[in-house]
């Protein structure tokens, strides 16, 4: 399995680095993983070639894009139809009133929407793809991804509480959102991680690798991947446009 990192800004995109968004690989099987600001034009293949799209919650910096795809795939002399989109019901609603799309129209004749949840798990190609709720102020899903006995857990985004870890315990890499530094925490939104949680989480599940992405663009990622260093105890990657990991 493979991650190619699409975008991975958090909150906002900037020039060249997109919001939050991947391409998650295994043999010729390709899942769009979330569909923040800018990801749509920076996939890395053609958007035909994408098997099924995975969206992690209604937060417009995990799901814009969908706009710019169903754009794409229905408004062209031959239109695509019927894409896969597997996500929490609200991103689906939020996506019909964004569009102004009713049940009956176009919209779901280009995606084929399919409702995902804590404990389900569905097979997208070589891909096997579970989900968990996680802990963030609208309804997000965390997806673990397997293939080959390998895995990878993401997290979208979320806070460390609720039970979500133990649905990626022990994973190969864990992709995780480290929206906040110690010294800008929000006790008032406690529904990101910090570098450090994410470094200690990723110890206490005992995952392999930690991977940090939807780092602001106004923060310094190096301190980002010092902080969450201290607290894993070990290196600590860091997901930039462009930038892949075999899992
Ligand atoms: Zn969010």
């Amino acid at each position: 399995m493979r991650v190619q990192v699409i975008g991975s800004s958090g909150t906002f995109p900037t020039v060249g680095r997109p919001a939050s968004g991947y391409l998650i690989v295994q043999g010729s099987t390709r899942v769009w993983c979330d569909a923040g600001f800018g990801t749509f034009a920076a996939l890395p293949v053609d958007s035909d070639l994408v098997d099924a799209v995975v969206v992690s919650h209604q937060h417009p910096d995990h799901c814009a894009d969908l706009a710019a795809a169903f754009h794409a795939w229905t408004y062209r002399p031959e239109p695509r139809r019927g894409v896969p989109l597997y996500a929490p019901q609200a991103v689906w609603d939020r996506l019909g009133l964004f569009l102004e799309k009713g049940d009956d129209s176009d919209l779901s004749l280009t995606f084929d929407f399919r409702p995902v949840w804590t404990g389900d798990q569905v097979d997208i190609g070589d891909l096997s793809v579970s989900f968990t709720e996680m802990d963030h102020s609208v309804p997000t899903v965390g997806s673990r991804w397997e293939a080959n006995n390998r895995s990878l857990f993401f997290t979208g985004d979320t806070g460390p509480g609720g039970s979500w870890s133990e649905h990626a315990a022990g994973v190969d890499i864990l992709l995780t959102e480290a929206s906040y530094q110690e010294s800008n925490k929000n006790p008032e939104y406690p529904h990101h991680l910090s570098a450090a949680d994410a470094g200690r989480i990723a110890r206490d599940i005992g995952a392999k690798k930690l991977v940090l992405t939807h780092i602001p663009p106004y923060m310094d990622v190096a301190l980002s991947v010092h902080e969450a260093e201290q607290t894993f105890d070990r290196p600590v990657g860091l997901a930039v446009p462009g930038a892949g990991f075999d899992v």
